[in-house]
């Protein structure tokens, strides 16, 4: 990439926005601030309202209350191609018709560069994109991973300050998708910008991003960084999203403690845990080996599973089915509220 220009990513400025439909409500004041540079993930089920904010930073819908900044400036009547974004989507709208090279000039011709300046560009891009040697092919002659590739170096030719990501790699195998998950970080690296990344995969948010926004029904319920998050869930519907754990239901039903795989500890007598220590009594369903330790599915009186994880084989463990003890560090686990008529299963769904 050429050197001195937009040296760095812009920052990005939600401040109460709300987009509404006439039959719902997309998102419901949503604040945030993303920092210069950042990898911010938006996080969340379908339907929760990522899209919909990316467009709404992108310009490619109205807001209905609020405002967007880039850069401490606001947005309100500036159009898409001003606001100086790449933008990629799930599904790579490339040119069919042009080669791989043509695809990622366009937005340099566009914008009036020089023939050979925006194919040495391209070229560059390509680079980046891990893409170089397929500059003459066409976008059929590419597999599904090439062609995001293409479409992430024609996104990146004009060095914007911000890229949108729509889960750009949906699409694509298990495989695969983990291969270009480290290339797009090596790829955030290597120019800086802030990228903003969309996606519904908790384990490629907690992978690829500098924090995360978690989305639930038209707003961010927290961000934070992978280990805020998983640490110290703001709401049930973080802890259950993100990571596995236990939900222990309180004897009078009003509160649920969410315990981490790993801060749960099995015990084959009651008598054997620790004085002050909360317990439970549960069913242990499945021992797993996973080489690093050891994983046990467990059924709690509710009929709700849960997951315990330890370093070392429980030597008292004799078969399936076999009744144990759980308990936990109150210190550790989070409790929250139960929604009214919420089971613990419910909320792991
Ligand atoms: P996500 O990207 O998290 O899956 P979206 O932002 O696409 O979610 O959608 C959020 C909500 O807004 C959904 O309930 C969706 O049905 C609704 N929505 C999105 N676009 C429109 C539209 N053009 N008209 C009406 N409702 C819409
Ligand atoms: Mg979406």
């Amino acid at each position: 990439m050429a050197e001195g220009r937009n040296q760095t990513g812009a920052e990005i400025l939600l401040a109460g926005v709300s987009k509404h439909y006439p039959k719902s409500i997309a998102l419901d004041d949503v604040s945030l601030q993303v920092e210069p540079g950042e990898f911010m993930t938006f996080l969340g089920p379908s339907g929760s309202g990522k899209t919909t904010t990316l467009n709404l930073i992108a310009g490619f819908t109205d807001l209905t209350a609020g405002y967007v900044e880039i850069d401490g400036k606001r947005m309100d009547d500036v159009p898409v191609h001003k606001r100086d974004l790449g933008i990629v989507f799930q599904h790579y709208a490339l040119f069919p018709h042009l080669s791989v090279l043509d695809n990622v000039t366009f937005p340099l011709r566009q914008r009036k560069v020089a023939k050979q300046e925006a194919e040495a560009r391209a070229r560059a891009a390509l680079l980046t994109a891990g893409l170089s040697g397929y500059e003459d092919r066409a976008p059929k002659e590419l597999s599904g991973g090439q062609q995001q590739r293409v479409a992430l170096a024609r996104a990146l030719v004009f060095e914007p300050k911000v890229l949108l990501l729509d889960e750009p790699l949906g699409a694509l195998d298990k495989q695969l998708r983990e291969r270009l998950q480290l290339e797009l970080r090596r790829v955030h690296r290597e120019v800086g910008r802030t990228f903003v990344f969309v996606t519904h995969d908790q384990e490629e948010a907690l992978t690829l991003s500098d924090r995360i926004a978690v989305f639930n029904n038209g707003r961010i319920e927290q961000v934070g960084t992978s280990k805020q998050l998983y640490e110290t869930p703001a709401s049930l519907f973080v802890a259950g999203f993100i990571g596995e754990s236990t939900k222990v239901l309180s004897d009078d039903g009003r509160t649920i403690t969410v315990v981490r795989p790993e801060h749960g500890e099995l015990f084959s007598r009651d008598t054997e845990v620790g004085a002050g220590r909360p317990a439970i009594p549960v069913s242990i369903r499945q021992a797993i080996y996973l080489g690093s330790g050891w994983k046990y599915e467990v059924v709690l009186p509710d009929g709700s599973t849960g997951v315990v994880r330890g370093p070392r084989a429980l030597d008292w463990l004799s078969g399936d089915e076999q009744s144990a003890w759980l308990s936990w560090d109150p210190a550790r686990a989070s409790v929250f509220d139960a929604e009214p008529g919420a089971t613990a299963d419910a909320v792991a769904a």
